[in-house]
């Protein structure tokens, strides 16, 4: 299986469901992952610079810690000027790339975040803007690309409409995601979407529609984490997904999509203490150190055990550096745009 998986990049459906019922062995998995990601993007590390700007959101995903029905949650939005503080701070640091990320906040409107993302470009121009922001009309996409904004992210969570309603309430549809995504395909932007690993009632089968979802989108960027619980929301008693399965998945992502962008996701780094690195060593390329005021940023609190929530932004470069030195790579602060 690993060697069609190398020379094709692809596998069959049975083959898929196999990688996702049994155990593989990780090591040849993960030097053959590490292979394509060197073949395309040599040792480099892309850093991106995240803004969590709002943790307020209108929507009620039952795995998300700030969903609106969380009465615990500490809400909080950053102004205008907080936002380019964080990226006039960035730029100093070396960061090229902003990651605007925030929950479905109503009061950023249209014209907020136009205002936002053109304040960005005329301080940076050489930067790129990155939205996180979630769904909207095509028109408002089209609206933020206009402003400057290049590349987008929104994961689409699960492929299969069965899974996809066991995870959100009535009021959302997976139809409306995939929408939103291919939208955003055809405006121009960078996309990236993904998916949590061992979500609750995921299956090897839901698994193979993310993958064969993912082929016909062909994003830019694929982001994937294990799931971790949250306290206050309807899957409090679920289990978190699994360290070395995630690990897997990763390996399997960057062998059947070796031109995209694979960020080794905090969610990595909450569940092991070097949960990064061991990403990085399975095939990500891409890590997103915290540029958010360090007074808000344990309020985003999407899953528990969320770390890196008390260091300064500078810290954060310099300890990601680190981490991604000592898994043997090199952190690059460019544009660095997917090869997709
Ligand atoms: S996952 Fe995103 S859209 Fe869903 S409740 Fe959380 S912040 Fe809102």
């Amino acid at each position: 299986m690993l060697d069609k998986l190398i020379t094709t990049h692809d596998l069959s459906d049975a083959e898929l469901l196999r990688f996702f019922s049994e155990p593989q062995e990780e090591a040849p998995l993960f030097a053959a992952a590490d292979a394509v990601r060197r073949e395309y993007y040599g040792d480099e590390v892309y850093m991106r610079g995240l803004i969590e700007f709002t943790n307020i959101c209108k929507n009620d995903c039952y795995y998300c810690g700030i969903r609106r029905s969380n009465s615990h949650a500490v809400r909080y939005r950053l102004t205008d000027a907080e936002i380019l503080a964080c990226c006039d701070e960035g730029y100093d640091l070396g960061y090229r790339t902003f990651v605007l990320q925030g929950g479905e906040d109503g009061f950023f409107t249209d014209d907020k975040i136009c205002a936002i993302v053109s304040a960005i470009k005329a301080a940076h121009p050489d930067c790129a803007v990155t939205l996180s922001i979630g769904e909207k009309s095509r028109e408002s996409y089209q609206a933020y690309y206009d402003a400057g904004a290049r590349r987008y992210l929104l994961r689409h969570e699960t492929a299969d409409p069965v899974h996809y309603r066991k995870l959100h309430p009535a009021e959302m549809s997976l139809e409306n995601r995939k929408r939103c995504l291919f939208d955003l395909k055809a405006i121009g932007y960078q996309v990236g979407s993904g998916f949590m690993i061992g979500s609750p009632y995921q299956t090897p089968e839901t698994l193979l529609s993310d993958i064969r979802f993912l082929q016909a989108l062909c994003p830019a960027m694929i982001g994937v984490g294990p799931y971790i619980t949250h306290r206050e929301t309807p899957f409090a008693e679920m289990p978190p997904g699994e360290l070395h399965f995630s690990l897997r998945i990763v390996a399997l992502l960057r062998l059947m999509f070796p031109k995209a962008l694979i960020p080794a996701t905090t969610a990595f780094a909450s569940l092991h203490a070097e949960g990064r690195e061991l990403a990085l060593r399975a095939g990500a390329n891409v890590v997103m150190p915290n540029l958010s005021p360090v007074t808000v940023r344990k309020h985003y609190d999407l899953y528990e055990n969320k770390v890196c929530l008390g260091d300064e932004a500078a810290h954060c470069r310099g300890c990601m550096e680190r981490r991604i030195a000592s898994a043997g790579y090199r952190a690059v602060v460019a544009v660095g745009d997917s090869l997709v």
